[in-house]
């Protein structure tokens, strides 16, 4: 951003923002890549400069998250939705069940793949009540094949802040919340994640497997869907997102700089304090999440009046407040607080609420 263009706050849901200095350094690359005199986007994905901008993705993925030994990282295309099937695909069998947890939209189209390609048994939901809490009250059965959860919800603002244990392989689908807080990876077999959330541009998708639970199905996998030809080769099967795939590694970059995924869930934990707070506090406004499952990512809230929507539209866009407008299947608000967010974002859209009242008393 030069200086002449106004700051804009930028709270979209997806794709969301990035830091400044990833979208510097990726600018760059597609002027002159490390130092060729070619742009990354004309260069042969099997030159040694770009292969190390994947061994560098792959190695820094691993150390944010802290990846233990027995798992591949790879970087897919066809988004998290590409995963809703590829899973199923790769881990169960026709006359197998899987278990899921159906948090949210995204969590249900997962659910409805997996039944493509074998039984599913949804453990629980809270569909009745909208998706604005998660359930926590179920038993993983220990003949189900896998458990299958979605960590944050981003259409409905809820978040899981524990998972439950498992005897079975748990399977996570952390599109919104991956590298915006610790995680520890030896309690799930296979995290998913589109970038265009919270680590890069759309086009990539970040797979995290222990490859032992891979190869004990008895279908046919078409080889792109399979997993283990992509870890064989690297992710280098076929041409990769090459530039959304450094767009990544320049975000990882960043986080690792700013102090890793402990440096981001500080960050975070203030950010949604702040803006919670005031919803809380501000008499216009009311959250729409159970208080315990608020997502720290997804702040979804409303007007007790609805017919003042409109209005704080209006004075948010005045501001330059940018994305606040709620998903339509939950309405109101939904301001996204991804990694790169800054908390002066927050600040300001705090001020316009204050404001907001002020103006309506
Ligand atoms: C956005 C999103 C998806 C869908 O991602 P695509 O890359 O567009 O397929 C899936 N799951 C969650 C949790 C998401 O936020």
């Amino acid at each position: 951003m030069t200086n002449a263009q106004t700051k804009i706050h930028n709270f979209s849901a997806g794709p969301g923002i990035l830091p400044q200095i990833a979208l510097d350094n990726s600018i760059k690359a597609i002027q002159n890549f490390a130092g060729m005199n070619l742009s990354i986007l004309e260069i042969s994905h099997r030159s040694k400069q770009f292969e190390a901008v994947v061994n560098d993705a792959v190695q820094i993925v691993k150390d944010l998250l802290g990846v233990p030994e027995g798992y591949s990282v790879l970087f897919l295309q066809g988004g998290a939705s590409m995963q809703f099937c590829m899973i199923p695909m790769n881990l169960l069998d026709e006359h197998e069940t899987a278990a899921y947890l159906k948090t949210g939209e995204w969590a249900m189209r997962a659910t409805k793949e997996a039944g493509l390609f074998g039984k599913v048994n949804v453990l629980a939901t809270s569909e009745n009540e909208n998706y604005n809490w998660i359930p926590k009250d179920y038993v993983i059965p220990a003949d189900a094949k896998y458990f299958h959860c979605t960590s944050n919800n981003t259409i409905f603002g809820t978040e899981m802040f524990s998972f439950p244990e498992s005897s079975i392989p748990v399977v996570c689908d952390m599109s919104s919340d991956i590298f915006s807080r610790p995680i520890d990876v030896s309690k799930f077999d296979l995290i998913y994640a589109g970038a265009q959330k919270n680590m890069g541009p759309a086009g990539v998708t970040l797979v995290i497997v222990k490859n032992e639970i891979l190869g004990h199905v008895t279908r046919k996998i078409p080889t792109m869907l399979d997993y283990k030809v992509h870890i064989k080769n690297g992710s280098m099967y076929n041409t990769p997102p090459v530039f959304a795939i450094l767009v990544c590694l320049e975000t990882l970059k960043w986080v690792k700089e700013m102090g890793g995924v402990i440096g981001m869930e500080t960050r975070n934990k203030a950010k949604a304090a702040l803006l919670y707070d005031e919803i809380d506090r501000n008499s216009l406004f009311k959250g729409t999440c159970v208080l315990e499952d608020r997502s720290r990512m997804n702040v979804c809230f409303v007007l007790q009046n609805p017919e003042l929507e409109e209005a704080f539209l209006n004075l948010a866009k005045e501001k330059n407040l940018s994305g606040i407008k709620g998903h339509r299947s939950v309405g109101g608000f939904r301001a996204s607080l991804y990694n790169a967010l800054p908390i002066e974002s927050v600040q300001a859209l705090v001020d316009a609420m204050q404001e907001f009242e002020e103006s309506n008393k």
